[in-house]
């Protein structure tokens, strides 16, 4: 390559997992440098190192204050960002490593999921300028007091997409223990892919709908500031999916991919009284309480009376039932009933946009399987189903193969 690239690579807890792999990312990092460019990299906590500390926070107290544990765990990215700095030294390379208030890196005071305000890219753009490779612990921030805040969970791969906006960087490179981003969880679906390149609107949504390859928060933002990601293997050559903005052949595939959440709950409130403000009396505590609300029906009603189903995340199923059956009086209702397991099964294609006929192809493939579908939403570009938890997988491998199997998934007429 002749031309001169500004690189920013990100690498994952298990591609810095060890002394073995940190050496083995200090190789791949080095190579980069030595064709010429310019390279930031971002390091995650070594493999394991951040649930470790949360861990070691919980021993000792109930409820340790989120200030005092954002100092505790933004820990393990600093033990790796030096130990990569210290490697590629070792290797002859001039480096400098940064945390992130040596950056500006200035977010709200939200501890343990605070929001990015503003970048100073100005000590990188020296660094690099002058020759070294930047080394900087992600996860982490720091707020208008000088306090260090962490980004939330996952969150590596925000301050990697942030560094690149502000650096303007050629590329974003997310590396990770997988080869891209497939088009199912190949662990469930044995015929799964991976995908060449994405859009960033159907990687937000796979994102939202559990895909871990890439946190959701770092998809939004490369896609606010148009910066181009790559996600791929630190343990292999092969080459990644791209994720970007969308082009017009992404819209002849009808179906990206299919996700598979198997952590929701479902409650219904029945037989409540069918009157203006019922919602925002069902749902106002539900919200109050910091409980996520994922899809909502509502019956029509029969003499006046309607049942509302809803579903909520199992960790706060038992938090929600009992707010709704506080609440159950106060609206009239006649009872609370609860599934405590769900699957909820998506498939997300910019291609639905374009073309009719993908839902009904959906509910066929799911009625063929003998499943039975609880409840349905859809948006632009994405169907979800919840069905009952013995299913989520058979669903989620019977629509992959009938819209992602061999042939599949052309958007031609007769296809849909
Ligand atoms: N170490 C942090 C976590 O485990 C951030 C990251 O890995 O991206 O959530
Ligand atoms: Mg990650």
């Amino acid at each position: 390559m002749n031309n001169v690239a500004l690189i920013v690579q990100k690498y994952g807890g298990t591609s810095v997992g060890s002394i073995e792999r940190i050496r083995k990312v200090a190789e791949r990092v080095a190579g980069v440098r030595a064709a010429g460019h310019h390279i930031v990299v971002v390091v995650s906590a070594m493999a394991g190192e951040t649930n470790r500390l949360f861990k070691l926070a919980s021993d000792l107290s109930d409820s340790p204050h989120p200030r005092e544990t954002d100092v505790l765990v933004a820990t393990g990215e600093q033990v790796s960002a030096a130990l990569l700095s210290i490697r590629l030294q070792a290797l002859g390379h001039s480096t400098v490593s940064f945390l992130a208030h040596q950056l500006k890196l200035q977010t709200d005071s939200n501890h343990g999921n605070a929001r990015i305000r503003s970048v100073d890219a100005a000590r990188l753009t020296e660094a690099v300028g002058s020759g070294n490779i930047a080394v900087v612990a992600g996860y982490q921030g720091v707020d208008a007091k000088g306090d260090i805040t962490t980004l939330g969970r996952g969150a590596s791969d925000l301050t990697a997409v942030a560094l690149a906006a502000a650096l303007k960087a050629d590329a974003c490179e997310i590396y990770t223990d997988v080869e891209g981003v497939f088009t199912a969880d190949p662990n469930i679906c044995p015929r799964a892919h991976k995908l060449k390149r994405i859009s960033y609107d159907e990687m937000m949504e796979m994102a939202g709908l559990g895909a871990k390859v890439l946190q959701l928060r770092s998809v939004e933002l490369a896609r606010r500031y148009n910066v181009p990601l790559v996600v791929r293997s630190s343990f292999s050559d092969v080459e990644g999916t791209w994720v970007g903005q969308e082009d017009e052949s992404m819209e002849d595939v009808l179906v990206s991919g299919i996700t598979l959440d198997q952590n929701q709950s479902k409650i219904t409130i029945t037989g409540v009284a069918d009157r203006p403000g019922l919602a925002a009396r069902i749902f106002g505590p539900i919200a109050e309480a910091g409980i996520i609300v994922d899809m909502i029906i509502q019956n029509a009603s029969a003499d006046g009376r309607t049942d509302v189903t809803f579903t909520v995340g199992r960790d706060d199923l038992r938090r929600a039932l009992e707010l709704c059956r506080m609440m159950a009086p106060e609206i009239d209702a006649a009872g609370v009933r609860h599934e405590d397991h769900v699957a909820k099964v998506s498939i997300v294609g910019l291609g639905m946009r374009s073309h009719a006929g993908i839902a009904a192809r959906t509910f066929r493939v799911l009625a063929d399987e003998g499943v039975n579908i609880e409840m349905i939403a859809t948006s632009e570009i994405k169907i979800s189903v919840v069905v009952n938890a013995k299913y989520g997988e058979l669903a989620m491998r019977a629509l992959h193969d009938a819209f992602l199997g061999e042939g599949s998934n052309a958007a031609t007429a007769e296809s849909v």
